[in-house]
């Protein structure tokens, strides 16, 4: 019988054997889910749109600001949106920008929202990242280069990709329902 604790802890395993795979994947040179840009918009200087700090650090929560702008990393199962399962759409905190759809949504037991692909190709931009001692590919907002996360290429079907995203880089904006399919009030 498995407990919620014996659930968690099997789930950051298989996450930690992942990441080994990972690596042992980059050590044999094997192609892998390569960075497909130079830079963040940041860097390049052409990001769509760009905030103040001092307006941020007003408007964004000290995580949310820490995560986006300093490429923090919240602590795995403490991010809001970790277990949202609601239709909708993941908007970038910072700009508002569409990144991911909750279709593409999945549990993948790391503690951290996991998508297996982006809303459009273009929404997210992917750079290598080679911190920590890790060979990793960051994930930020195309618009406004807020930092979001990582992909990994070891998520589901269709597209093999595992989208790692920090959830306080996310807003989600849940789907609102249709006219005339409101919840009845007398149930
Ligand atoms: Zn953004």
């Amino acid at each position: 019988m498995f407990t919620l604790r014996s659930l968690v802890s099997a789930g950051r395993i298989a996450c930690y054997a992942r990441s080994r795979l990972l690596e042992k994947s980059w050590q044999q040179g094997q192609v892998y889910l390569g960075a497909s840009t130079f830079g963040t918009c940041k860097q390049l200087g052409n990001c769509k749109m760009s905030f103040d700090k001092e307006e941020l650090k007003k408007r964004l929560t000290p995580i949310q600001y820490e995560v986006t702008q300093e490429k923090g990393t919240e602590k795995p199962f403490t991010g809001e949106l970790n277990d949202e399962m609601r239709e909708g759409m993941y908007k970038c905190v910072v700009c508002g920008a569409q990144l991911f759809k909750s279709e593409t949504k999945f549990d993948a037991g790391c503690g951290w929202p996991s998508f297996y692909d982006q809303v459009d190709e273009a929404a997210v931009t992917m750079t290598e990242d080679n911190s920590y001692g890790m060979v990793r590919t960051e994930t930020t907002c195309a618009k406004c280069g807020a930092h979001l996360g990582h992909v990994f290429d070891d998520g589901p079907k269709p597209t093999g990709q595992r989208y790692c995203i920090n959830s306080a880089s996310l807003k989600f904006d849940p789907k609102s329902s249709k006219k005339g399919e409101e919840p009845k009030s007398e149930l």
